[in-house]
């Protein structure tokens, strides 16, 4: 799986990101970390970025290319990346494109993290006071006064890529603003309807949204064999056999509706495809047990 996330200082782009790695095993690819790191070391990336960084400026888009190009390289990157703070930029979303062209990646989504900028500074805060509590030291681009600049970046510089990604069908929009736990169960759960997730081995997304959304409708086929099987008359087991696969058929309508939403804002022809098999048994079932 290859994501992005985008979003402004604060929205949790980073804490998202972990959560992720953790879950599905890929690494977080932060050139905001790569940055720090470089500066820490006093690289000649890292001496050329420092200044720009501490003041809320965007380091030249051939640097950050320059490190993604060589991150993506890496054998920890094979089996998929989350960008964090990476494209930042028009220029750098169409240089990625052209890397993953080139090496015949595809990019899966792009995860936007939409947040309401007055709560923003709060969580800056927050983060610096956390970072001193841990004994760590604090960003020195965490104040107010230089967030104020990052923000100004953000909205002219980053946030054409919202439109950039749109266009080619790869925004998925989540709300930001709910708790850490609920922001992650929401981006698993729109990456698991366009097919995003790979839960086993290499399977290809539009065959994995297909047996994910087939799932549910078997389950409630055997409840349905179930209430069959306790009926006492033929024509009451046939009524009560019939209840449950209605609603397997109502469950595979939620998700197919769930599947659309996902699809009007980025590709989703395999979780249409997937909805639209999940459909099918819940019926065969209803059809079979009715004339039983
Ligand atoms: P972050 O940790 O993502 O907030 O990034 C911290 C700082 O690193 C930013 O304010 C920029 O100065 C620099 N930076 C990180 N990523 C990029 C990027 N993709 N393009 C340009 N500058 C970046």
């Amino acid at each position: 799986m290859r994501l992005i996330l985008l979003g402004p200082p604060g929205s949790g782009k980073g804490t998202q990101a972990q959560r992720l790695v953790h879950k599905h095993g890929i690494v977080q690819l932060s050139t905001g970390e790569m940055l720090r790191a470089a500066v820490a070391a006093g690289t000649p990336v890292g001496l050329q970025a420092k200044e720009i960084m501490a003041n809320g400026g965007l380091v030249p888009d051939e640097v950050v290319v320059g490190i993604i190009a060589d991150r993506i390289e890496q054998p920890d990157a094979k089996k998929g990346f989350i960008l964090d703070g990476f494209p930042r930029t028009v220029p750098q979303a169409e240089a990625l494109d052209d890397l993953l062209k080139r090496k015949h990646l595809k990019l899966d989504a792009v995860v936007e993290l939409r947040v309401n900028e007055s709560a923003l500074l709060e969580r800056v805060e927050k983060r610096a006071e956390e970072t001193r509590a841990r004994g760590e030291e604090v960003r020195l681009d965490d104040t107010p006064e230089v967030l104020t600049k990052r923000l100004a970046q953000y909205r002219s510089m980053t946030e054409p890529l919202i439109h950039y990604y749109s266009e080619r069908r790869k925004l998925l929009t989540v709300d930001g603003m709910m708790t850490i736990e609920h922001v992650t169960r929401e981006i698993n759960r729109i990456l698991a309807a366009i097919g995003a997730l790979e839960p086993k081995g290499h399977e290809e997304p539009a065959k994995a949204a297909n047996k994910a959304a087939k799932r549910p409708a078997k389950k409630t086929a055997k409840a349905a064999k179930k209430a069959a099987k306790g009926a006492k008359k033929a024509a009451k087991g046939a009524k009560k056999a019939t209840k449950p696969a209605p609603k397997a058929a109502k469950g595979a309508g939620r998700g197919a509706s769930k599947a659309r939403t996902a699809r009007s804002t980025a590709r989703g022809v395999s979780a249409r495809k997937g909805a639209k098999a999940a459909k099918k048994p819940a019926k065969k079932v209803t059809k079979k047990r009715a004339k039983r």
